[in-house]
């Protein structure tokens, strides 16, 4: 079922030297119990898409046109008060970077109960309660001792958790997880994304998984939306993504993935472009080992080849 919906999102910077379009009509929509992973390679809107849904936008971001709708309301016509309510308590995220996302003066009870008394209404001993079971909940051992821990007390998996369990402690519906193992060691990558998947199926949480991690993907994502240079290319279901990939981006950064020993390693040709490049047609053309006359021309449109497989390229529709 859909919990949340970007439609057509259109947004650009507006810079000194002009107005910069960075995203165009991007589209997707969240489901409970799911993880949609959202790949492409750095700087191709991945983050600022979900800054959008979070009304997190830096100041020279603008919004020129598209609908994010969540519980039949379009959050870009919310106010900043109401989309309080809404952040955090409803809509959490999971940042990158867990060092830099907990306060180093407060301890990790504090910060959690502070979450709990705003969203949940709760305070004293029932607030306490609600805070140890939201540490447990992550595993994280000794939960009445870690409430009095600073956050330098805590390893980087430790304090992700700790940030995770402020989303649980909100009963959260959807998460956003902006490249949560990032920052963490191996051993530690493959716990948190358990627990993620654990919050998914047990909790029936939407889950917006960022990454350029394309073997996490394989491992975690229900679906799967590709993105380059501000456009969502191609989406579909992760099994017939990864089993019959049909955009040419999809298909070299797949092939591009250090899986099988002895076989040479395929590199994308080029880099991804700035905002401030002007590209006609498909955004992809400068780059692509299939390019044809009309791809410099026209934009290909983001349709539907084969039962709820989406792909905007000229070599899969008729358009
Ligand atoms: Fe390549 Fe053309 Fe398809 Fe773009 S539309 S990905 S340039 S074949």
């Amino acid at each position: 079922m859909k919990i949340l919906n970007v439609d057509k999102l259109n947004l650009g910077f507006d810079c000194e030297d002009g107005f910069w379009q960075a995203l165009w009509d991007v589209s997707f929509s969240l489901e409970r119990g799911k993880i949609h992973a959202l790949v492409g390679e750095s700087g191709c809107g991945k983050t600022i898409s979900a800054m959008s849904i979070l009304g997190l936008l830096p100041k020279k971001a603008k919004i020129t046109s598209g609908i994010i709708t969540f519980e039949d309301e379009n959050l870009l016509k919310l106010s900043g008060k109401s989309m309080q309510h809404i952040r955090g308590k409803k809509i959490a995220l999971i940042p990158q970077d867990p060092m830099t996302s907990l306060n180093p003066l407060f301890t990790i009870g504090y910060q959690l109960l502070e979450v709990i008394k705003i969203h949940q209404s709760l305070s004293g001993e029932p607030a306490h309660k609600k805070a140890i079971e939201a540490l447990e909940a992550v595993q994280i051992p000794c939960a009445e001792e870690r409430l009095k821990s600073y956050p330098h007390e805590l390893s980087g998996g430790m304090k992700q958790r700790a940030i995770i369990a402020m989303a649980l402690a909100c009963n959260a519906e959807v998460l956003i997880a902006d490249e949560p193992t990032t920052a963490l060691d191996v051993t530690i990558q493959a716990q948190i994304m358990d627990l993620i998947n654990k919050i998914k199926s047990e909790c029936n949480t939407a889950v917006l998984l960022i990454t350029h991690d394309l073997a996490l993907v394989r491992e975690y994502a229900d679906v799967v939306s590709v993105m380059y240079a501000g456009r969502i290319v191609e989406c579909a279901p992760a099994g017939k993504f990864f089993k019959s990939p049909r955009h040419p981006y999809s298909i070299a950064l797949l092939n591009s993935i250090p899986e099988n020993r002895g076989k040479i390693l395929e590199t994308v040709n080029g880099q991804p472009p700035s905002i401030r490049q002007d590209i006609s047609g498909c955004r992809f053309h400068p780059r692509c080992k299939n390019v044809m006359d009309i791809c410099s021309k026209e934009v290909p449109a983001l349709l539907d080849i084969a039962s709820g497989h989406l792909c905007a390229c000229f070599l899969n529709s008729n358009n």
